[in-house]
């Protein structure tokens, strides 16, 4: 078998399986996969023939059989230099992943592909997620793509066009009211009463696994040098865990080697738990109260395993940084500005990165790696602009004189 599960409490060692995530013992289980099958098939120079997608790396994705993969065309997004802002803060490299340019404009694509191709293989058809509107919309498209039945629950204050492109995909669409969390409460029932499959944040292994493409291409991208510094806007932190276990899998391959980048979380005030956890003692509590920042894919007051990402962001000399709205903001101009739309949680690891810098915690030698999770255009609601409207060039003339 190329991938099992292993329980890192007991040792344990159990065959896969869809809904297998927990050990006897208590503890979780994690896919293991054995390198020596791995390596049969993946080599550095291999990859140069694959595709353009996360699949080139289906060797260390957990699907059996390749004709289950569902793809809608995602991942290999572009990671681009950054170079005003190299120069505006003396800071070495500085680049920004696109993962806005996904199938569903947003990274949860990757997460979906995985979850769903392995939910055909398993055979199911009815999918449900809670969602903050990225990972419902990308459920709903690879679900109706698959020819899967698809349930998403998102808190009321969503984007709104998040919430019509989940209409517009089929996806049977709920507005609830409370968080994400409260959202998760119902996914959990219909899970037992309806037999809904579970698509929540590590409620299975094919998100987790599914972002993890996200570490093999920075390395591959950066010609199997990892930079210095990721910088990861963070809710239920799936991203931090996949992107962990594949520079851990890329090591254990021998195609990186040296240091691991240091992890940084960044989470908007007003709902910043992880901030607060490595502040504090460590120990990671959920926040239940004056949850007040935006309904962003960083608005997780209680994640599945807060405990994990704050040991990640530990291990890998990370950190966790809290940007305030008008921050968030500022970045989104100034990104803007550099060419590169970019959604809140995006421009929140540009106002990651200034602070960082500014408090010396990043240096000039760093090599530092943005994540734009999705685009500005999805988190718009605007009706109209204050714009002048013209119809000759005369029209703009008179109104470049009067400015
Ligand atoms: C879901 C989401 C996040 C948070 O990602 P996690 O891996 O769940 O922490 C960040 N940005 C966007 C745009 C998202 O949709």
């Amino acid at each position: 078998m190329r991938f099992t599960l292993l329980c890192k409490v007991c040792g344990k060692n159990v065959p896969f399986g869809l809904k297998t995530k927990i050990c006897s013992c208590g503890g979780n289980l994690n896919i293991e996969y054995d390198m020596e099958i791995v390596k049969q098939t993946f080599t550095k120079e291999s990859l140069t023939h694959r595709d353009s997608t996360m699949w080139r790396y289906a060797e260390l994705l957990p699907l059996e059989n390749k004709a289950n993969i569902v793809s809608l065309g995602e991942g290999w997004t572009p990671l681009i230099p950054l170079r005003k802002a190299e120069a505006m803060l003396s800071i070495n490299k500085i680049w920004v992943k696109r993962e806005e340019q996904n199938p569903t404009n947003s990274f949860k694509s990757r997460g979906f592909s995985a979850a769903i191709s392995l939910a055909k293989e398993y055979g199911v058809n009815q999918v449900a997620v809670n969602s903050n509107g990225n990972a419902a919309s990308a459920l709903a498209a690879y679900a109706s793509y698959a020819g899967m039945k698809s349930y998403v629950f998102l808190p009321k204050d969503c984007p709104s066009l998040l919430v019509k492109e989940c209409l517009e995909y089929g996806a049977h669409t709920f507005l609830v009211d409370g968080f994400i969390h409260d959202a998760g409460a119902i996914v959990k029932e219909g899970e037992t009463l309806q037999g809904w499959h579970n698509i929540g944040t590590l409620k299975e292994h094919g998100r987790v696994e599914g972002k993890k493409t996200m570490g093999f291409e920075i390395a591959e991208q950066l010609n199997w040098k990892l930079p210095d510094v990721i910088i990861y806007p963070t809710g239920g932190g799936s991203g931090i865990v996949g992107m962990w276990s594949a520079f851990l899998e890329l090591q254990q391959l021998g195609f990186v080697t040296g240091d691991l980048p240091r992890m940084v979380s960044v989470q908007e005030k007003g709902c910043h738990p992880l901030v607060h956890a490595l502040e504090s003692t460590g120990r990671f509590i959920p926040q239940t109260a004056n949850i007040t920042s935006t309904p962003t894919g960083m608005r997780v007051p209680n994640p599945p395993d807060g405990q994990l990402l704050v040991s990640i962001l530990y291990q890998s000399g990370g950190t966790a940084i809290a940007v305030d709205k008008e921050e968030i903001t500022q970045a989104q101009v100034s990104l803007g500005h550099q060419g590169i739309s970019s959604s809140p949680e995006g421009a929140a690891t540009f106002a990651g990165l200034l602070k960082l810098v500014e408090q010396g915690w990043i240096s000039p030698k760093d090599e530092v790696v943005l994540f734009n999770t999705s685009c500005s255009m999805k988190y718009m609601s605007i009706t109209h602009t204050d714009l002048p409207i013209i119809k000759t060039f005369e029209d703009w003339a008179k109104l470049s004189t009067n400015q």
